[in-house]
């Protein structure tokens, strides 16, 4: 009997591969640590590159009617004052680079409803692998064990697999914290994703679709801080309240029910994501920082890369060397890309925030959508 392959989590990477893996008919089962699988932190916006993905695997479509299309990424000021724009609309159009925001409940339900259930099996947290010569078997905490062809390791950012793989790999802290919620657009918010840039700290709104809104703040803080943990909706509608119209209400008007904390951190970059016969993916390979909204996006990119490969090539060892050869430059630039600016738009000192919104005007429209369609526009025929 030939074994299927494991993919250890159902996040966002894990559930993509194996809708990818049922596409190249490669037979497969999801292994869940939590009893029920739901997308958890609010909203989430899925990028050109994503999106490819998502359309070779049909589920593109139902994504875009699910969540809001995303014609404009505006930069602002703490007045209001725009900083940069970026046309959305123009990349989808001139190349087929669309730009979706979603509910993570939607998109994982998604994800779910196009998987036969009895693949995905909740409540089976691994703890441990060891490989042998035809196989792995994957230790679960309630001290069963399953068998596999091979291990996907998809468990995301604190994984307990890499952690056995690769003990000496590093979180590290951003040096800012984040809150993110979901509210009802009573302000007729539509289609652009807004960013703004201030003193107070960095604030985001974008619609994902059934008429609400995702938002996230991010402020300077030191690390696992129990004053920023015990942030309420009115101290935190209070922190930017010299923010323009309509921040300080979206903030209010949330419940404190959908108010979400948690320190931004990522994965310093690992040098390798193949061993042997298991490989990491996600975030538990490459987490990132939120400040190129690529995190999922690279976990998108890997599930289709890794099906496709695993169809290819009969030694699986061959592979995921493959994977992790292709994957390491485009993942670390990510990470560390995104990392750097994250500083730059955290600064607080007003002389510096000044010279940078001023540098961002001046760079035409044209030098920032060639770098991104650059970095979107992935080959994945
Ligand atoms: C504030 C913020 C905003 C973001 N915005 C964006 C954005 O707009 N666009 C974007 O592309 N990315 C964004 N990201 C990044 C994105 O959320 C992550 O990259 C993505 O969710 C990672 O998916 P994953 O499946 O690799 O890991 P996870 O989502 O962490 O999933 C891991 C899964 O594995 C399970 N698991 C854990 N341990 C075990 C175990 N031992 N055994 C079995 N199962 C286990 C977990 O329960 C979970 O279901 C954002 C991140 C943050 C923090």
């Amino acid at each position: 009997m030939t074994l299927p392959v494991l993919i250890i989590g159902g996040g966002i990477a894990g559930l993509t591969t194996a809708v990818a893996l049922q596409h190249f008919k490669i037979d497969f089962r999801v292994l869940e640590a939590v009893p029920e699988i739901k997308g958890v932190g609010a909203g989430i916006s899925l990028a050109g590159n994503a999106m490819r993905v998502m359309h070779q695997l049909g589920l593109a479509e139902t994504i875009k009617a699910e969540g809001h299309p995303i014609s404009a990424m505006v930069i602002q000021d703490e007045n209001g004052k725009t900083i940069s724009v970026m046309d959305a609309g123009k990349l989808s159009r001139e190349h087929g680079l669309d730009n979706v925001a979603i509910h993570r409940g939607a998109l994982h339900q998604i994800l779910v409803q196009a998987l036969p259930p009895e693949k995905i099996l909740t409540q089976h947290k691994a703890i441990d692998i060891q490989e042998y010569p035809t196989h792995v078997e994957i230790v679960l905490q309630n001290g069963n064990r399953v068998s596999a062809a091979c291990a996907l390791v998809a468990d995301g950012i604190h994984s307990v697999i890499r952690k056995k793989l690769l003990p000496l790999a590093q979180i590290r802290y951003s040096g800012y914290t984040c809150w993110r919620g979901i509210v009802t657009n009573t302000w007729g918010i539509e289609n652009a994703a807004y960013e703004t840039w201030g003193p107070a700290g960095r604030f985001g709104y974008v619609p994902v679709g059934g008429n609400k809104i995702y938002w996230f703040a991010c402020k300077n803080a030191p690390a696992k801080s129990e004053a920023m943990q015990r942030m309420t909706i009115k101290q935190l509608a209070d922190n930017f309240s010299k923010y323009f119209h309509p921040i300080p209400e979206i903030i209010s008007q949330t419940p404190a029910s959908e108010l979400i904390w948690s320190d931004i951190i990522d994965l310093k970059p690992i040098s390798k994501y193949a061993f042997g016969k298991a490989v990491l993916l996600g975030d538990a390979a490459h987490a990132t920082t939120p400040n190129m909204g690529q995190g999922a996006c690279m976990g998108i990119e890997d599930a289709w890369l890794i099906a496709r490969l695993l169809h290819q090539h009969t030694q699986t060892e061959t592979a995921f060397n493959l994977f992790e050869t292709q994957r390491l430059p485009r993942t670390h630039y990510i990470v560390n890309t995104s990392y750097q600016l994250g500083k730059v738009a955290q600064w607080e000192n007003q002389l510096l925030a000044k010279l940078r919104n001023c540098a961002l005007r001046l760079m035409p429209a044209s030098v920032n959508e060639k770098q991104v369609v650059k970095l979107l526009d992935i080959e994945v025929g």
